[in-house]
């Protein structure tokens, strides 16, 4: 199987999975259709059907149009927001194409119908890929907006974070060089964090993706699969003020038992990153 990276909108992408020998194709996040009819036109491929991780526009957005333009297309999603659904996944759902299988992971976090899709080929060598919309990204995760920081954890770290290490993280936007600068005040003197930052401003520069990492290195660099490790944890308390950058979190104020203890991390760890996406002025993030 191949997979194609499509930028579109802003920041986001979109994808197509394309079985090599039939050239059918599943398309990820559909949100704008016309760079999607251009791509199966010149690839010559047969669009079967479109997973779509979260209802929000810049990734459901034109799934009604390629319902209308495509008779009997295949909508699926984990919520009745998504436009043209035609099936409601289940966690753990598994779906076929041809020699591609599908796994439906319900994460919720960003959205409470969000689902990630872990996908791969029988018989094939290449590492399988997770499709992991507004839950992973390169070095961070979504924000939380319509569920708790626990929600978000267990989604990161019990679902997908039990996934084959070598799987191929394609996300749904393009936040890698600034989840990575916010990485490196997690944890400042995290070698991974420099390095990763270094490639991704030169990928930046040249205007290329930084997808896909894999979910090994993301437990190298992202903070909010390093609860454990992280040595240093940053928090910035609300309002953001720059006397707080830097702070660190004092074992002794952490509660006692391992699981509340992760938990106060994660959810400093998801605060920061929102206030720290409204200090990059990005205040549409997704
Ligand atoms: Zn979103």
């Amino acid at each position: 199987m191949k997979v194609k990276v499509i930028s579109i909108l802003e920041d986001n992408y979109m994808y197509l999975i394309i079985e090599e020998t039939t050239r059918e194709a599943i398309a990820v996040d559909a949100a704008v259709s016309k760079r999607l009819l251009e791509i199966i036109r010149r690839e010559d491929i047969l669009l079967k059907a479109i997973l779509t991780t979260h209802h929000h526009w810049d990734h459901a957005r034109d799934n009604e149009e390629l319902a209308k333009l495509y008779p009997g297309l295949e909508v699926y999603g984990g919520d009745e927001r998504v436009g043209a659904l035609t099936h409601q996944v289940t966690h753990e759902e598994e779906l076929k194409f041809g020699s591609i299988n599908i796994r439906c992971l319900l994460t919720p976090g960003h959205t409470v119908g969000h689902v990630c899709y872990f996908v791969w080929e029988n018989d094939s060598l290449n590492a399988p890929a997770a499709f992991t919309g507004d839950t992973l990204f390169v070095g961070g995760c979504g924000r939380l907006l319509e569920c708790t920081a626990e929600q978000l954890y267990k989604s990161l770290m019990e679902v997908l974070g039990g996934l084959p290490k070598e799987t191929k993280i394609f996300c749904g936007h393009e936040y890698t060089t600034q989840n990575l600068k916010f990485a490196s005040k997690v944890e400042p003197e995290n070698e991974f964090v420099k390095e990763k930052l270094i490639w991704a401003k030169l990928r930046e520069d040249e205007d290329l993706p930084t997808v896909p990492s894999t979910l090994a290195e993301e437990f190298l660099y992202n903070p909010f699969l390093r609860i454990f490790c992280s040595k240093y944890i940053w928090i910035s308390q609300p309002p953001f003020q720059q006397r707080h950058v830097g702070q660190k979190l004092a074992e002794e104020k952490l509660p006692s038992s391992v699981s509340q203890r992760r938990e106060t991390v994660f959810s400093y760890l998801a605060l920061s990153l929102q206030l720290s996406c409204c200090k990059y002025g990005d205040e549409h993030r997704s």
